[in-house]
Formats: structure tokens, C-alpha cells, sequence
């Protein structure tokens, strides 16, 4: 701007002085030039007087230099002329202020020289006797004039043309400044031109609006940000180079990175399967894949944000579907041993029981084979009682109201019904602690003690022994049941809590087992928010506690041990 204010004062002053000069030459001229007539005016009167009254000897011994005299006869005729021999002169009858002369008594004109140069001007007077006396004097034309004062013009333009630098210099300057220091944080509080004034308002109008919008952009921000900061799922802003515009903590775990807002998306994961996901949300459609993110497995939604027909922005969600995909895969486990545990002892049954029907059976045979239907049947019956109470803790749908249970008197209960079998192996079945109660469903306390009483004497061998101990502790009352069974391996230690899963499954088929006792143990007990510990030694016994805390809370919420 200051340039252009700089340029534009450079320029104004230099067309002045040219128009100045021109227009004070031109007047000049014009003021020079009609002294120069009136004096030529004058000097025709007297020399009119002078031959009017001398006659031819008026011009002897007449000594001028700047006018030329020439006397004519009224046939235009020159007698005598100052400059040149008048035998060979024209007749000046047609020349303008001759015929004039004649005419009116005087006569003026003026004519340029053949190369502008130079101008003539005349004036003529006709005397007593008809003749005239003709003045002229040569006159410098204005180009002349000025050719001949173009040094001293070029001087004062140079002299001009510096001050005009200089002062163009300091006023672009001085008018710049006010401009270049406004406060534009401020628009109102510049007192600079008061042109500007509809300016600066505007631009505090606008300043205000600015702030106000920003307000409220951020404020939206802080609540997205404060949805998402505390969501378990991922979630991924991206405009639609794919680079991150908002990315909330979940993602940015999953996505191994701290805060990656405006880095590229394929530069933190550069999977085949990302890299088609978002080609499709930048086509415009929505697409989803499942990927393997950390140790977990997630489903990856891309919603295209589309903006005038075009992609702006794509809207990346990571949920985590670990959880739901090992649901499924356990149902799926779950139904493939249900139907083998079950298509066994049908198998056994129908087969006893074809042979039965044919006659094929001798007589002395049929109680073992009745038996044998017997025996699988109780086997079904067992596993279906199971599957039941496994299923209904799986939906929570297991029924009785919380009471205080006495578990030293299940326990007692429970002993008394393995009496039989425990005496037949020669187990020894002991009860040891104080009478403790726990609030909780009767029916699955009874599950838990029963399950594990049951096991220690499946699992014992000959001889061997089975403690269960009831004791208060500070916080929680402990069931622990001790046997000095063929122990647990170790590598399988974590796995017995899962369904159908069994150390050795000849022999828990042998004792009647079906693979579900300990789930139904580690369900009932995560109900009443217990815990549960097993330590176990291959072939020296296996004791299994279980802690239920003080205060049983209702919600079931807290984890097993396993
Ligand atoms: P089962 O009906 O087969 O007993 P459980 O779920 O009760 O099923 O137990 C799972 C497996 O854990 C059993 O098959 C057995 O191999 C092992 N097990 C459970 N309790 C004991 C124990 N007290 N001693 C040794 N092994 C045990």
C-alpha cells in the first residue's frame, strides 16, 4: 500500500509540473507576444508619421535591427525594403494586412515560418498618398521557445522530481502508519481516520460473532469429548485424507498411540483390512470388518460423513466383540458336548434295550442289562439336571429368595448322603469348624457343597480321607473341602471350572461325573460374590476353598476365582 500511495503521489506531482509548465509557458507566451504587437503597432505609427512626412530620405541612414521596414505602392509594389533588394520582390498587393491597409486604414496578421520555428508578425498603415508602410518583426514560436528553455525545464524537473520522491516518500509513509498500527483485537479503541469508523465497527461486529461461534464450537467439542473420553468403544474422527481429526483414549489404546490427532490413520495401522475399510467409507459407502486389535478382537464400523454429494469426513467405531465372540463360541462348544454327553447313554439305553425287546437277552442276563438302562438313565438324568441349573445360572434365573444358610449343616447333610458310597472306597468323611451362615439361595449353596463334597470322594482313592472345614474369618466364612485324592495336574488346574472339560474322562465317566459339577460351583459361587481357591497336589489330594464375604452383596457382580 505505501508503494502504491508512493507511486500515485510520484506520479500526480510530475503530471502538475508538466501541466504547470505548459500551462505557464503557454501563458507567458501569449502575454510576451501582445506587448510585442502593441510595440509593433506603435513603431508603425511613427514610422508612418515619419514617411508620410520625409518620404524615400526617412529611411537614409535608418539604423534597425529587430524590425523590418518595407514601403509598398498602392499596386502593391515594393519602393524600399529594410532586409531585401526590392527589384526582386513580389507584388504584396495579396498579402493580408496589406490588403487591410488598404482597405481599412491599418492591417495585422502573422505567419509562420516554413518550419514552425519562427513566426512573422506584420502590421501595416497606409499614408496620406494611398501608399503603405508595412513593420514586421520575427517572433520565436512556442516549440521554439520551448526547445530553447528545455535546459533550465530539465533542471527544475530534476529538482522537482526530488522533492517529489522525498515527499512522497514521507507522506506515504505518514499515511500508512495510522493503518499499520491499528488494534484489530481492539477495532473501537483506534482513533486513527474517521473513514475508517463503519471499518472497525464492522470488523468488532464480526470479532464478536467469531469469538461467539468459536464459543460454542468448543463448548460442543468439550461435551463430544466428555462422551467419548469415557467410552470402552473406540471412536475415530477423520476428514477424507484419513487423517485423524479426533480420536478419544479407547481408540487411541487400541490403536497403540498416544494423542495422533492429525496423523495419518494407515501410518498407526497399516492392516489390508483398515486400509479396504476406509477405501469403501471414502467411496462412500458404510463398511465394517473384524480385526485383531492388541489381544482382542474387534468389529470396525466406517460411516462416510457425506457433505454436498461428497465425502467430508469418515466416523470410525472400534467395538470390542471378544467378549461376544467367545460367547458364541462357548455355546457353540457347549451344544456340540451336550448332544455327544447325551448320545452316548442313549445309544447304550436303546441298545440295552433292543436286545431286551428281541429276546436276545437270556434270563440270567436281564438284571445286568436292566441295570445297565438303569445306570444310564441316572447318567442322563444327572446331565440334564446340570445342563438345567447351568443354563438358569446363565440366564440368572436360578429361583429362591435369599436366606441365611447354615453351611456347616449342608455340609453335615451332604456328608451323611456320601456315607455309603465313602464307607464302600473306605474314605473317611470329617467335619471340622463352627457353624457358619452365609446369605444366599439355599438351593445353589447346596449345589456348591454338594458338588465339591462329591468330587473328593469321586476323585479319592482307597482308604483316603475327605475334610471339610467351616471357619469365620474377619471378613468372609470359608468353606474348604480337603481330600487326599489323585490331585489335579497342574496344567489342568485352570481348566477344570470349564464345561465338560475333565482331567481324565474315563475315569469321571466311571464315577458317574458329567463335566458340569465345577462350572455350576464357579457360577454359584461368582452369585454370591465368593471367591475361590484350589490347590492341588497330583497324587497326594486336592483342596478347594471357597470364600464368601461377610456381607454377601446382592448384585453378584464380583469375579470368581477362576
Ligand atoms: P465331573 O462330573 O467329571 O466330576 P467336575 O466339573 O466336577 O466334573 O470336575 C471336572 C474335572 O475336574 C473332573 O473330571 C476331574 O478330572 C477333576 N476334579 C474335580 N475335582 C477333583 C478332585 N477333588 N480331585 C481330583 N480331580 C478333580
Amino acid at each position: 500500500m505505501t508503494k502504491r500511495i508512493f507511486r500515485s503521489i510520484c506520479l500526480a506531482a510530475i503530471g502538475v509540473f508538466f501541466a504547470s509548465v505548459v500551462l505557464f509557458m503557454g501563458v507567458l507566451y501569449d502575454y510576451f507576444s501582445q506587448i510585442q504587437k502593441n510595440q509593433l503597432r506603435m513603431q508603425t505609427e511613427l514610422a508612418a508619421q515619419g514617411v508620410d512626412r520625409d518620404g524615400l530620405t526617412y529611411f537614409e541612414g535608418l539604423d534597425i535591427k529587430d524590425y523590418r521596414i518595407t514601403w509598398i505602392d498602392a499596386d502593391g509594389t515594393v519602393l524600399y525594403d529594410s532586409v531585401s533588394d526590392t527589384s526582386g520582390m513580389e507584388n504584396h498587393l495579396e498579402r493580408e494586412e496589406i490588403r487591410q491597409a488598404l482597405a481599412d486604414g491599418t492591417g495585422e496578421s502573422s505567419r509562420y515560418s516554413v518550419t514552425l520555428m519562427e513566426r512573422s508578425l506584420y502590421c501595416a498603415k497606409r499614408l496620406t498618398n494611398g501608399t503603405v508602410l508595412r513593420l514586421s518583426i520575427a517572433q520565436n514560436t512556442l516549440l521554439t521557445l520551448s526547445l530553447g528553455m528545455a535546459q533550465p525545464i530539465c533542471a527544475i524537473f530534476i529538482a522537482a522530481l526530488l522533492l517529489s520522491l522525498l515527499l512522497a516518500s514521507r507522506l506515504s509513509k505518514k499515511i500508512v502508519k495510522p493503518l499499520n498500527e491499528l488494534d484489530l483485537d481492539e477495532p473501537l479503541k483506534n482513533d486513527g481516520y474517521d473513514e475508517l469508523t463503519p471499518l472497525l465497527r464492522r470488523i468488532d461486529a464480526q470479532q464478536r460473532q467469531i469469538r461467539r461461534q468459536s464459543e460454542e464450537l468448543r463448548q460442543k467439542q468439550r461435551e463430544f469429548e466428555t462422551v467419548t473420553q469415557g467410552m470402552s468403544e473406540g471412536i475415530v474422527l477423520l476428514n477424507s485424507g484419513l487423517t485423524v481429526l479426533s480420536i478419544n483414549p479407547a481408540a487411541a489404546r487400541l490403536l497403540g498411540t498416544d494423542d495422533c490427532a492429525g496423523a495419518y490413520i494407515l501410518s498407526l495401522n497399516r492392516s489390508a483390512e483398515l486400509r479396504s475399510l476406509l477405501q469403501k467409507a471414502q467411496d462412500g459407502q458404510n463398511a465394517e470388518t473384524l480385526m485383531e486389535l492388541g489381544e482382542g478382537r474387534y468389529q470396525l464400523n466406517a460411516s462416510p460423513v457425506m457433505t454436498g454429494g461428497k465425502v467430508s469426513g469418515i466416523v470410525l467405531l472400534l467395538l470390542d466383540v471378544t467378549q461376544k465372540e467367545m460367547a458364541e463360541q462357548l455355546r457353540r462348544e457347549f451344544s456340540a458336548n451336550v448332544s455327544h454327553e447325551l448320545k452316548t447313554p442313549l445309544h447304550t439305553i436303546s441298545g440295552c434295550a433292543e436286545l431286551l425287546a428281541g429276546g436276545m437277552v437270556k434270563p440270567e442276563d436281564v438284571p445286568h442289562f436292566s441295570s445297565q438302562i438303569y445306570t444310564e438313565a441316572q447318567r442322563m438324568i444327572c446331565l440334564v439336571t446340570d445342563i438345567l441349573r447351568l443354563s438358569q445360572l446363565d440366564e440368572g434365573t436360578v429361583g429362591g429368595k435369599r436366606e441365611e444358610v447354615d453351611l456347616y449343616a449342608l455340609a453335615e447333610q451332604e456328608l451323611a448322603e456320601l456315607s455309603v458310597p465313602a464307607k464302600e472306597a473306605g474314605i473317611a468323611l470329617r467335619l471340622c469348624g463352627e457353624h457358619v451362615s452365609v446369605r444366599g439361595v439355599p438351593e445353589l449353596l447346596q449345589s456348591i457343597v454338594h458338588n465339591l463334597c462329591d468330587n473328593a470322594v469321586k476323585y479319592n482313592r482307597r482308604d483316603g480321607s475327605v475334610t471339610v472345614t467351616l471357619k469365620k474369618e474377619a471378613d468372609a466364612v470359608s468353606l474348604s473341602v480337603e481330600d487326599t485324592g489323585i490331585g489335579i495336574p497342574p496344567e489342568h488346574q485352570e481348566r477344570i471350572f470349564e464345561r465338560f472339560y475333565r482331567v481324565d474322562k474315563s475315569r469321571s465317566k466311571e464315577v458317574g461325573g458329567t463335566g458340569l459339577g465345577l462350572s455350576i460351583v464357579k457360577h454359584a459361587a461368582r452369585l454370591h460374590n465368593a471367591r475361590i481357591r484350589l490347590r492341588s497336589v497330583p497324587g497326594s489330594g486336592t483342596t478347594i476353598t471357597v470364600r464368601f464375604p461377610a456381607s454377601a452383596s446382592e448384585d453378584g457382580s464380583a469375579k470368581s476365582g477362576f
